[in-house]
């Protein structure tokens, strides 16, 4: 349980980690297979941990095979998993899923292997037999996210930081600023973790504090020398208010680096827009994801007015912060004409950058279920 480690037990758990654990992420102009095998090769794994996406699942399942050829036990993580437990403990390649939060049940794996001890117990873990019977636990309580240790990137290869942002390459290090969202939205997974969570009384949506958050953007900095910071969190300004000033506060007098990060259209107003800019912000992301205000609050559950949607991106116009919109097409049941309320909406509003995507059903999501 990493909330139940000493300070000293997480420091020698990150020093037995230096020469235990290897990232693996394929390169862009090399051959990902051939990179897994020559790692596996050189560093002999005894556990493969992968996170999986439900597009990126037939890519997994050849990397699982390559490592299960080799009997090496494989564990499938992250939001697929999650979801559809029961059909990715299916392949044969895969030995155990991990389901929901996997920083407890992957550190006690680690330690109950390295001890040569039973995990067939261990919260969150579907566990394959060898007469194929599945052990099915149940998810274990959510780590407390101001205390995790910091996360050690330098498992990664250092050229994974560099990364285009406006015509530049920056050394770009995301952080991670709240785990989950509290909104409804009907094609996103983030709803059905909070669900999930509240089978056990536990609330899945937390933030880290302000000050958290500086120490670990220090660390970054001091470490791995980022000179971009990448807030990863669903919705910026879902953390709570008194977070917000306490980190427009803190930011500019101890960091000061140029910052992306996304929120809701209706999130932003002018005194977060005056806050943002004196904290540096770089860029923002905006989910407008439909344009016909009654689609979008039946069909999607985001109520909002497309004036609101507008007037939060003049604010943002104002103060001269490029924003990049996303859109989504191709909704169940979507016409001509409503893709067209949505092209419409784009035009009303000025922005850097405009991205539209195709939808996808994800399990995991209200909208799968239709
Ligand atoms: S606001 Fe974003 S992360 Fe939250 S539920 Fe909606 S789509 Fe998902």
């Amino acid at each position: 349980d990493m909330e139940a480690l000493s300070n000293e037990e997480i420091a020698s758990f990150n020093q037995l980690k230096k020469s235990t654990l290897q990232a693996f992420s394929p390169a862009k102009n090399t051959n990902a297979m051939e990179d897994f095998c020559s790692l596996l090769e050189e560093f002999k794994p005894d556990l493969i941990a992968l996170s999986i996406l439900e597009d990126t699942f037939p890519i997994a399942l050849d990397f699982a095979e390559e490592a299960h050829r080799r009997e090496i036990t494989v564990i499938a993580g992250g939001i697929h998993p999650t979801f559809s437990p029961e059909v990715v403990i299916k392949e044969k390649c895969v030995d155990i899923v991990c389901v929901g939060e996997g920083e407890n049940a992957l550190l006690s794996l680690c330690k109950a292997m390295i001890a040569n001890e039973s995990y067939e117990n261990i919260p969150n873990l579907w566990i394959k037999c060898l007469d194929d019977k599945i052990i099915k636990n149940q998810i274990g309580p959510l780590v407390n996210v101001n205390e995790l240790p910091y996360p050690d990137y330098h498992i990664f290869s250092p050229d994974r930081f560099y990364r285009p942002m406006q015509g530049k390459i920056l050394r770009i290090l995301p952080i991670e600023m709240h785990r989950g969202c509290p909104y409804q939205c009907t094609f996103c997974e983030d709803p059905s973790l909070n669900v999930l969570y509240k089978t056990i009384g536990e609330n899945y949506h937390r933030a880290k504090t302000a000050r958290r958050l500086i120490d670990e953007i220090k660390y970054f900095i001091d470490e791995f020398e980022a000179n971009y910071i990448y807030f990863n969190a669903e919705t910026f300004f879902a953390m709570p208010q008194k977070y917000f000033f306490e980190l427009a506060d803190l930011y500019p007098k101890e960091i000061g680096l140029p910052f992306w990060l996304q929120t809701r259209p209706e999130t932003i107003t002018e005194e977060r827009v005056r806050l943002l800019k004196q904290m540096n912000v770089s860029n923002i992301n905006i989910g407008l994801e439909h344009g016909n205000e009654e689609f979008r609050a039946r069909v999607l559950k985001r109520k909002m007015a497309n004036k609101r949607i507008i007037d939060s991106l003049k604010l943002l116009q104002n103060a001269d912060i490029p924003v990049t919109v996303n859109n989504i097409m191709g909704y169940p049941d979507e016409t001509r004409e409503l893709i067209f309320d949505t092209i419409e909406l784009n035009r009303e509003i000025s922005t850097a950058t405009i991205n539209a995507y195709l939808y996808n059903p994800y399990k995991g999501t209200e909208l799968y279920d239709l």
